[in-house]
């Protein structure tokens, strides 16, 4: 039987009404939620992300605030302006648009963001947070998918997961959460062995990588849910996925589309963050 869609766009809107409403609460109190996003340079798919993310907060009724910097900016000068936005009141959340530029260190421009309003969830201390266990502003595409997961009902708790991607931005946050939700998890990379084996062994899957068409469908275990974070241009324009959907789609349980599946919770989940932080920063209890 072909897997049933996982449909990311109608889950995340749902999820964004709420915030609204919740944004609402904020609002009747006299505050304004604030998320600033710092964008360096002129790369075309960043200014893309920032309207985006800066179009989600206006329908959502959080205030955004897009500060866009020339791609030559000195990093003592974006260590200045992170401090400056680490003591603003009005703003709750602080997102730095990825990559930088070369020159520029993310690190040392993530490290100085103030941990409470790092919604991005890339911060040491969140990160640590996050694989101690204790409560954490958590990165927003891994975050998303566990949304996604747990809208199926399909239960997460001693089944074998499998990730497939390490980055700090995807794969190993994924894992950890995963993990924190009792899964038995596989962390699969560029190095892996037997990659198909483990694919085949998995519940859950996710495929964080970037390399269209690199999971088919004889690479998953009969009913598995299938997560595809992969977000690929072909040559023709058309966005992709890592997992080859057709085939996949005949053998899977469930299945996340490209696009459509977890790339508007990804947007989502930055709005949750930026709420989380506002309720942390005011003191306010949910
Ligand atoms: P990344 O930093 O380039 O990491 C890719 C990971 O894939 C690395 O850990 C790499 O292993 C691993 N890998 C590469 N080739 C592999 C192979 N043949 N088999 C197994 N693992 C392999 O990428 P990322 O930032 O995590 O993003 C991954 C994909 O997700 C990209 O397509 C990106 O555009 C997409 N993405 C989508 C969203 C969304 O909202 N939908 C958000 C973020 C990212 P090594 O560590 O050994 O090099």
């Amino acid at each position: 039987m072909p897997a049933q869609i996982i449909e990311g766009k109608v889950i995340a809107k749902t999820l964004r009404t709420k915030i609204k409403k919740r944004v609402d609460f904020f609002k009747a109190k006299g505050i304004v939620p604030g998320l600033a996003v710092v964008l360096v340079g002129e790369d075309p798919a960043s200014q893309i992300y920032v309207k985006n993310k800066a179009q989600a907060c206006q329908e959502c009724g959080i205030k955004s605030e897009v500060i866009k910097l020339p791609s030559t900016i000195q990093e003592k000068v974006l260590l200045t302006l992170m401090e400056k936005l680490n003591k603003r009141r009005d703003i709750h959340g602080i997102l730095v648009q990825l990559p930088l530029p070369q020159h520029l260190s993310a690190e040392v421009i993530i490290e100085a963001i103030n941990p409470a309003k790092d919604v991005d969830g890339l911060h040491p201390v969140n990160m640590g947070k996050l694989l101690a266990g204790n409560p954490a502003l958590i990165p927003c595409t891994p975050y998303g998918c566990l949304k996604l997961i747990q809208s199926t009902g399909c239960a997460v708790s001693g089944k074998k997961a499998v990730v497939i991607g390490r980055s700090n931005l995807v794969g190993k946050p994924m894992a950890v959460l995963l993990l924190r939700e009792n899964a038995t998890v596989t962390a699969c990379h560029s190095y892996t062995q037997d990659l198909v084996e483990i694919t085949r062994s998995a519940d859950i899957l996710v495929v964080a990588v970037g390399k269209p068409g690199l999971i088919t469908g004889e690479m998953i275990k009969s009913g598995a849910l299938v997560l595809d974070v992969g977000m690929n241009r072909l040559p023709t324009g058309k966005l992709t996925g890592d997992v080859d959907f057709s085939s996949a789609a005949e053998i899977a349980g469930w299945i996340t589309p490209v696009p459509g599946g977890v790339g508007p919770l990804t947007i989502t989940m930055l709005l949750e963050n930026t709420l989380e932080a506002a309720y942390e920063q005011e003191d306010i209890l949910h």
